[in-house]
């Protein structure tokens, strides 16, 4: 159930936050938004927001580069998205979408001397990519549009024409997500992942000068696997190739949590199931999102007040 959206600064019936045809963000993709994941904890009967900060921050790093601002700091974003959430009374995982854009009806291309606006929605949410074995990947035509197109660290809600060019090709051909690659040809990230292969038990992903949007869940699966597995992370480039000999491939992200890749461009990769690194890092991350491991406690914020 989502009744409610904040917008234009109150708490409004989702019925009533409508946008005109004319709108600016609508017309030229001028905004910049966050995908946030709540997970319910059964046995607390709680819901947790999962690294709500570092969303936030992150979409103040995506305002200034689209030279936008938010309407208020970080503690009282969390504050008035913890509001929505409890006024939509979630008792399932939900996802939470924070979006600023340009609220101006001009016709025109720009980004200074418009006013911004802020909204936020929430809906049920379930499994993004398939659950189970590892996904089918394939290698995109499309390429990952460079830093100085569409800056790909700014989450900008026009740069994901991209994503969604390179998602379709990949699933009208049969596949489950598809992997793409930067103008150099090197990995870049999958349609809306971060990637990481597994080689001889570390963890290898392509740094942020690859044209990637740094990920909230990317960092998370680094310090995890660091802290809880000894297991070292290396940012480097990654060729295409070096993908299909990889002992494991895992795509991470708010959406796609930790999930497997089981193939690339018809190879299996390792022994085409799920390997140990993706197995121990997917049971880490599913009891640390729903605030069961006390140590990763700060990243999950309560919705509700416990009696
Ligand atoms: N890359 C792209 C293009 C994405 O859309 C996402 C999802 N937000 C990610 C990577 C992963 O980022 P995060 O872990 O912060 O969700």
């Amino acid at each position: 159930m989502s009744t409610y959206a904040y917008f234009r600064g109150e708490i409004v019936p989702l019925g009533e936050a409508k946008i005109g045809v004319m709108n600016h963000t609508f017309n030229y993709g001028t905004g910049v938004f966050e995908g946030v994941r709540g997970y319910w904890n059964e046995d607390e009967q709680q819901l947790y927001l999962f690294r709500l900060k570092e969303h936030y921050e992150r979409m103040q790093r995506s305002c200034r580069i689209l030279t936008m601002a938010l309407p208020f700091d970080i503690p009282k974003l969390i504050e008035v998205t913890v509001e929505l959430v409890r006024r939509n009374e979630h008792r399932e995982d939900c996802y939470v979408r924070p979006l600023a854009y340009k609220d101006s009806e001009l016709i025109g291309v720009r980004l200074h001397s418009l006013p911004d606006e802020f909204l936020i929605y929430t809906a049920p949410f379930g499994k993004y990519l398939p659950p189970g074995g590892g996904i089918r990947c394939c290698t995109s035509s499309w390429r990952r549009i460079d830093d100085n197109a569409i800056p790909g660290r700014a989450k900008v809600t026009g740069l994901y024409v991209n994503s969604a060019l390179s998602k379709s090709e990949a699933m009208l051909d049969g596949y489950d997500e598809a992997i793409v690659l930067t103008h150099s040809g090197f990995v870049s990230e999958g349609s809306a992942e971060n990637i990481f292969i597994v080689v001889d038990g570390k963890l290898i992903t392509p740094p942020a000068s690859e044209n990637i949007l740094v990920g909230v869940t990317r960092n998370t699966v680094i310090q995890l696997a660091k802290e809880e597995a000894g297991i070292e992370t290396i940012e480097r480039s990654i060729a295409r190739t070096e993908l299909y000999s990889a002992d494991e491939v895992i795509l991470t992200g708010s959406a796609a949590e930790v999930t497997p890749v089981g193939e690339i461009d018809r190879r299996p990769i390792g022994n085409g199931g799920v390997g140990p690194v993706a197995t121990r890092l997917q049971e880490l991350y599913s009891r640390v999102v729903r605030g069961q491991v006390d140590r990763y406690a700060e990243w999950c914020t309560p919705v509700y007040t416990k009696e």
